[in-house]
């Protein structure tokens, strides 16, 4: 399928604009995300309706905690992905070289997700940027029967692509790796900028995405304090204390298999550093059973909504308000 988002150039070559790379592309040649070729002139996108992993997940699993909890959402990939990060969770996927995948048309992913009784569909997994013409079509055809869209996303992606999607697109899980610091972007993830990031944030601000962040905190390179507080400062000055912000628990895989987790005890250092700092809603991911999975109010401290790992076990709220103390909630319901 032809690409969105690209320009021809005289010289034969293409120049996409979906993400922060922004590809030159020599005829033949594909984009760093391996997915998109230019084929005479043309840039196409080789996994559209190709997707290689699909499921039905709880919403909190993306995580999602301020949106519609208790939902299921159906979940779907291509392979691909913009990022080359050294420890990625869905490495099979994400740096797969063979265009592989099931067909599934936009229509038919719409079929499931209605057949498994899901109100969402969720592009995930990999980097929805990168098969972004297969997510628009399908978000499209979801929103006209009635279900909702999120993409979990690095935010790597370009503001003409957010802009695109927006009418359609309702949360995004933007996922920070090692506390945005440049330094660990450049060595293991491959990334030379941050920037395309917080520029993908405020686009979405601006058009009105429900947005979390989850930041992954890897031991060792990817813990520093100095680079953590400045995300902190950024995400409070840019986009509020109620943005909900998720630390996940690193556990080694791919190319930094072996290495060591992250320990409970650091991730509560960062927790308290984020609450101290002034979030109203910091959560602890990959670690079931931790008092850090509820939603407590922020105004009498009471707890709204209980979890255990990706279940919801009770919410205590009258509409968007705390059954409490009646402190309103950022939660989409
Ligand atoms: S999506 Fe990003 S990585 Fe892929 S071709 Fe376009 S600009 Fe390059």
């Amino acid at each position: 399928m032809e690409a969105f988002l690209y320009d021809k150039l005289e010289s034969g070559a293409v120049k996409c604009r979906l993400c922060g790379w922004r590809c030159t592309i020599q005829p033949g040649k594909r984009g760093v995300c391996n997915v998109r070729e230019n084929r005479n002139g043309t840039l196409e996108s080789l996994v559209y309706g190709r997707a290689i992993s699909y499921a039905v997940d709880p919403i909190e699993k993306k995580p999602l905690y301020h949106f519609h909890p208790g939902a299921f959402t159906f979940s779907i990939a291509t392979v691909g992905c913009n990022f080359r990060c050294n420890f990625c969770d869905n490495w099979s996927i994400s740096q797969e070289r063979q265009i592989v995948g099931d067909l599934m048309l936009p229509e038919e992913v719409v079929f499931n997700a209605q057949r498994m009784k899901c109100s969402a569909i969720s592009y995930t997994y990999t980097e929805p940027t990168i098969f972004f013409e297969y997510a628009y079509d399908t978000a499209k055809f979801a929103r006209s029967e009635g279900l909702l869209n999120t993409f979990v996303t690095n935010g790597f992606m370009s503001p003409e692509a957010i802009d695109m999607v927006s009418p359609y697109l309702d949360a995004a899980t933007v996922d920070f790796k090692g506390s945005a610091d440049p330094a660990f972007y450049k060595n293991f993830c491959g990334i030379t900028s941050v920037e395309p990031i917080f520029d993908s944030l405020l686009e979405m601000k601006r058009k009105k995405i429900f947005i979390e962040i989850t930041n992954l905190i890897v031991p060792g390179e990817g813990d520093g304090k100095e680079p953590y507080k400045k995300l902190l400062n950024w995400i409070l000055d840019n986009l509020g204390p109620d943005t909900p912000l998720h630390l996940l628990r690193f556990f080694s895989s791919y190319r930094y298999e072996g290495t060591e987790t992250t320990q409970p005890s650091l991730l509560e250092e960062y927790w308290q550093m984020a609450s101290d700092a002034g979030f109203h809603y910091v959560y602890l991911g990959n670690a079931p059973g931790h008092k850090y999975e509820n939603t407590r109010c922020p105004s009498c401290g009471k707890m709204v909504i209980e979890r255990f790992g990706f279940e919801v076990a009770k919410i205590h709220l009258t509409g968007k308000r705390c059954a409490f103390c009646g402190h309103e909630i950022n939660i989409i319901l």
